[in-house]
């Protein structure tokens, strides 16, 4: 098996070092990952400018290349360029801070898992709750079965989102929940605030709140203590609406 670790963290990041521990008796690791902190971007990728690629020594992997690119970019790179095999299964994380709900959307660490399932390998994005003590050796444990399920065959244009709880020192995890994606898990707010030369500035602020999380979405079982598994799409197609859509009369509005 050749499996594919990246992450948004950036390739120095403890999560990332977390997943390649958890799968390299399993597995050849192929570490392709930003050279910084690129949490966020989601899916952008990189086409104004070169992408620099430095070998690095990481242990545990067998080839490891830092890249001044997106996580979408590095999964990319990987494939096309970089790994010079054919990927089993391309690994995003272990991300310090959880994916839950519409973070799926803001997320780098799923948009790399994303990239992948878009280039025909599967994938999976794993998050950890931050705290003082992130349950990173969950999360290696996680991609390591993850593997295991996959050499045993699974459905294909498997993606999967997976998010760590945290829990205070000594507490077990509750156990893992199969859910599916909830909503926004904020209390958002803009603090407003005057720079020097009298211009308004913004920050995205707030805290988080799963206090309204349905039951059965990853908010809401992450929430009671539960490691969480949502087997994404990345179609965002509304199926439901093909059909009324349909029945507008657009071409109305063409040019005769
Ligand atoms: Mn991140």
């Amino acid at each position: 098996m050749d499996v594919l670790v990246t992450n948004d963290d950036g390739i120095d990041s403890p999560g990332l070092a977390a997943l390649v521990e958890g799968l390299r008796e399993r597995a050849r690791v192929w570490v392709v990952a930003p050279n910084r902190n690129y949490s966020a971007v989601a899916h952008s990728i990189t086409i104004r400018d070169p992408l620099i690629v430095e070998p690095r020594e990481l242990p545990g992997a067998h080839a490891a290349f830092a890249v001044t690119g997106t996580p979408a970019d590095c999964v990319k790179l990987a494939v096309r360029a970089l790994v010079e095999t054919p990927l089993d299964l391309v690994f995003s994380g272990a991300n310090l801070g959880l994916n839950l709900g519409m973070d799926v959307h803001y997320s780098g660490t799923v948009a790399a898992a994303a990239e992948a399932i878009s280039l025909g390998v599967p994938s999976a994005a794993l998050s950890v709750e931050r705290t003082d003590a992130p349950a990173l050796d969950v999360a290696g444990r996680i991609a390591a079965s993850i593997l295991a399920k996959r050499i045993l065959g699974w459905p294909a244009g498997c993606f999967l989102n997976v998010n760590v709880p945290s829990p205070a020192t000594g507490a077990p995890i509750r156990g893992i929940r199969i859910v599916r994606q909830g909503g926004h898990g904020y209390r958002e707010e803009f603090i407003r605030r005057t720079d020097p030369q009298g211009r308004s500035y913004f920050w995205l602020s707030g805290a988080t709140d799963r206090g309204n999380a349905e039951p059965g979405t990853d908010l809401h079982a992450l929430s009671e203590g539960f490691v969480t598994v949502t087997p994404l799409r990345y179609n965002l197609t509304n199926p439901d609406l093909l059909g009324e859509v349909e029945t507008w009369d657009l071409n109305g509005f063409l040019p005769a």
